[in-house]
Parts: structure tokens; C-alpha cells; sequence
């Protein structure tokens, strides 16, 4: 005979069990329920409303956030003058290695852009060409004679 009194637990709390086993909490919901269903289809109305401009709405901001992750992608992206791989910031091509400082930034040298920017930035380009070609004029002018 070795069975104790602490190894039944169970016959201690069964009034317990029983008291808890009411569910009081949805007594009184269903009971508001029944007595204001217009307050209930008032929010369920709300509720539902609140949804469908999230589903509208959402989409439209997510689309929002893309494009301005883009144009600033695209002001920042690189393109490597060597392989042509565009990079965010880096100063060596993650492809090839080569260096990337001194690069022009957005799109000027890949071809893809065709924005405003691009074109400003092409012109920059060819300015500071024009004047590199007039110093070496001016350089061999002045080493000739
Ligand atoms: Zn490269």
C-alpha cells in the first residue's frame, strides 16, 4: 500500500472546475449582441469600411514608396564604364573591380534613364569635355612655339 495523499490532485478542486467552467464573458457578449445589433452592424459596418480603403489606399501608398525607392535608386545607382553594372554608392564595381570614383552618377552612362537628370548630368559631361579640349589647345599653342 503506498499510495499518499498528495498523488490525487484532482479529487482536491473539482467545485473549482465547475465554477470556473461558466463562461461569463460570453454570456454578456452575446447578450449585448442581442440587445443592440444595431451598434453591432454599426461597427461591423465600420469595421468593414476601414478594410476596404486599406485595400485601396495601401496599395496605392506602397506604390508611392516604390517610386520614390526608385528615383532614389536611380540618383544614387552608378553604372560601371567597364562591364556596365549598376551599383548603389560602391567605389569599386562588385563585377569587375574596376573603379568607380569620378564616375558620373544617374544613369548617364547606361542608357536607361532618358530623364531630366540624366540629360543635365550628359551636358555636365560634355561641358567639362569641351573644357578639357580647349586647356589642350591652349597647352600646345603655348609649347609650340
Ligand atoms: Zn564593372
Amino acid at each position: 500500500m503506498e499510495l499518499s495523499g498528495p498523488s490525487h490532485p484532482l479529487l482536491d478542486s473539482p467545485p473549482i472546475c465547475m465554477q470556473r467552467s461558466i463562461p461569463w464573458f460570453w454570456i454578456v457578449a452575446i447578450g449585448l449582441l442581442v440587445l443592440a445589433p444595431g451598434l453591432t452592424a454599426r461597427l461591423f459596418v465600420d469595421v468593414l469600411e476601414g478594410a476596404a480603403l486599406l485595400l485601396v489606399v495601401g496599395p496605392l501608398l506602397l506604390a508611392g514608396a516604390g517610386l520614390l525607392a526608385w528615383q532614389w535608386a536611380k540618383r544614387r545607382l552608378t553604372i560601371c564604364p567597364a562591364c556596365g553594372t549598376p551599383s548603389l554608392g560602391a567605389l569599386q564595381c562588385p563585377a569587375c573591380g574596376a573603379s568607380l570614383i569620378g564616375v558620373e552618377r544617374g544613369m548617364g552612362q547606361g542608357g536607361t534613364g532618358g530623364s531630366g537628370s540624366a540629360a543635365s548630368t550628359a551636358q555636365a559631361a560634355g561641358i567639362e569635355d569641351a573644357r578639357d579640349a580647349v586647356i589642350d589647345v591652349s597647352v600646345t599653342e603655348v609649347q609650340e612655339p
